[in-house]
C-alpha cells in the first residue's frame, strides 16, 4: 500500500520545542502567537509543539529538542521548574531581555533599603519570592540567547533555522 503525503510528512521527525514563560510581561509570546498567523503552516509541518500553554492544555515537558524560555527567574519554585525544563530538553534558548539580562523584570534588585516600604514588604512577606530576580543563565546552562524587549524576531528565526539545521529537518 502506498502511503499518502500527509502520512509520510506526519512521520517525518519534527523539531520538538517547547515554549515557556516566567517572570515577565509575556510580550515575546504575544509576538510568538502573533507570528503563527503567517507561519503556522509552514512550522507544523517541521515543528511539533509539545509544550506551550498559550496555545493548549495538553502539554507534555518530555523530550524536548528545544525549550524557549520567557522571563526571569524570580522564585525557588520557577527555579525548580526551569531545571526540570533543562533535564528535559536538549537545548534551551533564552526569549526577550528578561530571560536573557533580567531586566526589566530584575528592576527590584536595585531597590535600596529605603524603597522596601510596608507595601513591597507585604508582597516579599506573601509570595514565594527570591530575595534577588536572575536572569536565565544564573540558574541553568543556556545555549542561545534572543535578546530584545520583546525578542528580535530575524534573530528567533534565525535561531529556529539553526536547530531544524541540526536536526536535519527540512
Ligand atoms: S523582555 Fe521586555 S517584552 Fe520580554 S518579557 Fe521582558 S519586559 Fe516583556
Amino acid at each position: 500500500m502506498f502511503e499518502s503525503n500527509k502520512d509520510s510528512q506526519d512521520k517525518k521527525k519534527k523539531l520538538v520545542i517547547g515554549w515557556f514563560s516566567f517572570t515577565c510581561c509575556e510580550d515575546s509570546t504575544i509576538l510568538f502567537t502573533e507570528l503563527l498567523n503567517d507561519h503556522y503552516d509552514e512550522w507544523t509541518k517541521v515543528m511539533e509543539f509539545r509544550h506551550i500553554h498559550a496555545l493548549k492544555t495538553d502539554n507534555k515537558l518530555e523530550d524536548l529538542d528545544v525549550a524557549f524560555i520567557e522571563g526571569a527567574v524570580s522564585s525557588p519554585t520557577q527555579e525548580k521548574e526551569v531545571i526540570e525544563i533543562r533535564q528535559n530538553s536538549k537545548y534551551v534558548v533564552a526569549i526577550g531581555s528578561c530571560a536573557c539580562n533580567g531586566l526589566p523584570s530584575a528592576s527590584r534588585n536595585e531597590f535600596a533599603d529605603e524603597d522596601l516600604n510596608e507595601k513591597i514588604q507585604w508582597y516579599f512577606d506573601n509570595f514565594d519570592y527570591s530575595k534577588k530576580v536572575r536572569k536565565l543563565d544564573d540558574v541553568i546552562k543556556v545555549d542561545d540567547n534572543v535578546d530584545g524587549c520583546p525578542m528580535n524576531v530575524d534573530t528567533f528565526f534565525s535561531v529556529v533555522k539553526k536547530y531544524l539545521d541540526l536536526f536535519e529537518i527540512t
